[in-house]
């Protein structure tokens, strides 16, 4: 119901007011959000951004957290003393208050420095956070601590033995991803003052008042039927199902302009690839990798059996609304500690990617990789371990 009003509002934006929501405050439950992309309201080429919540992105951070502190063992398996438990338990404020401190410094920053650049300084803030409050300086900036205090003891190194820190980076890579989100520093506190006031006068939901509902319904569905007689759902019905059908030289020509616009130079596949670094964070990348068979479809392409509906496949791949499952959540906690281990090993920077087209393919493929770029090529990335293995299509491995 709720999804419904909001996407309503959406479709009259620009009828009532002459304008675009491009953004979207939520908290995580993406109904809303879902049926926003369903439905589409300005078009293909206007996506609208989702931007989280910033107190519940903060209280998501420090439920982990917490929940971590009550844990007696670590992930990797090993004791963790009461003692290491209670200092963590001790500074879960602390560390809530190193993302705020950042946010609000680098949103102060925003007029003297570049958005790119304050944006990575953000992020890099929030990495440090818990490497200050328990001891660590060595990476810190000057605005916010003035190195250690005397007597302060750091705990870094024991709770890496321990396997803590592994913990704090999983659930702090979580809050890394939304960076982008956290800078913008919104909040829906209206809605959900409005909700509580709401509450108080339909005494949340303790009293039913579906009835008095059921009522005003039936009211309403007798004028509608007063005024367009019985034949009102074949009406509905009517202006639902009207769609505009084209003739096959059509469909032949949209076709064709369609696969000659994905055919792109050398130099503008390497300008695509830059514009599109900052991945999700990046309203082209959503709309170039809607156009392009990408990585993650492969498996799903190769795997297509002769019968499977390729309407239902394209539908999906246009207007699907995946978000999320436990291989992309897997991914985001541990791509950055993944990457990390891999630049020791190979003792080289691997540099953030953005689209990259393949055009042997017309411009029809591409893929993100991160890696150290030209000439040694892209790192193939792959951190979860799938659940079957083996080939998935002619000529194709995992
Ligand atoms: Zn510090």
């Amino acid at each position: 119901m709720e999804a419904d009003y909001i996407v309503d509002g959406f479709k009259q934006s620009l009828l009532m007011h002459g304008i675009v929501y491009s953004k979207l405050i939520g908290d995580g439950d993406s109904s809303v959000m879902k049926r926003l992309r369903e439905e589409n309201p300005y078009g293909p080429n206007i996506v609208i951004k989702k931007i989280e919540c910033t107190n519940h992105l903060l209280r998501n951070y420090i439920k982990k957290l917490r929940d971590m502190s009550n844990k007696r063992k670590s992930s990797k398996g090993e004791c963790v003393p009461g003692c290491y438990q209670k200092i963590l338990h001790d500074r879960l404020l602390r560390l809530r208050y190193a993302v705020t401190e950042a946010i609000k410094y680098r949103q102060r920053q925003l007029e003297t420095i570049l958005y790119e650049n304050n944006l990575l300084k953000l992020k890099k803030d929030i990495i440090n956070g818990p490497s200050h409050v328990f001891g660590d300086h060595s990476d810190c900036s000057q605005y916010f601590c003035e190195g250690p205090k005397i007597d302060e003891k750091n705990y870094v190194q024991d709770f890496k033995r321990l396997g803590i820190w592994e913990d704090i980076t999983k659930i702090k890579n979580m809050l890394i991803y939304h960076t982008k989100s956290l800078m913008y520093n919104y909040n829906n506190n209206a809605a959900e003052s409005y909700n509580s006031i709401l509450a108080k006068f339909v005494s949340g939901k303790r009293i039913n008042f579906s009835k008095k509902g059921s009522y005003e319904l039936r009211c309403n569905v007798a004028v509608t039927v007063y005024n367009s007689g019985m034949s009102r759902l074949l009406l509905c019905n009517k202006h639902i199902t009207t769609k505009k059908i084209i003739t096959d030289a059509e469909y032949t020509n949209l076709q064709t302009k369609f696969l000659e616009k994905l055919k792109l130079s050398i130099s503008e596949v390497q300008s695509l690839e830059k514009r599109t670094k900052r991945q999700h964070q990046c309203v082209e990348w959503h709309l170039e990798r809607k156009k392009r068979l990408t990585a993650s479809l492969f498996g799903r392409i190769c795997k297509l059996r002769k019968t499977t509906s390729r309407n239902k496949v394209v539908s999906s791949m246009l207007f699907g609304t995946f978000k999320g499952n436990a291989s992309t959540r897997y991914g985001i906690e541990n791509k950055n500690i993944a990457k990390e281990q891999l630049e020791k090993v190979n003792e080289k920077e691997i540099l953030p990617s953005g689209t990259m087209q393949g055009r042997r393919e017309g411009g029809a493929v591409g893929a993100r990789a991160p890696g150290p770029g030209p000439p040694e090529g892209p790192v193939v990335r792959g951190v979860f371990r799938h659940s079957h293995t083996g080939p998935v299509g002619p000529g194709l491995e995992r």
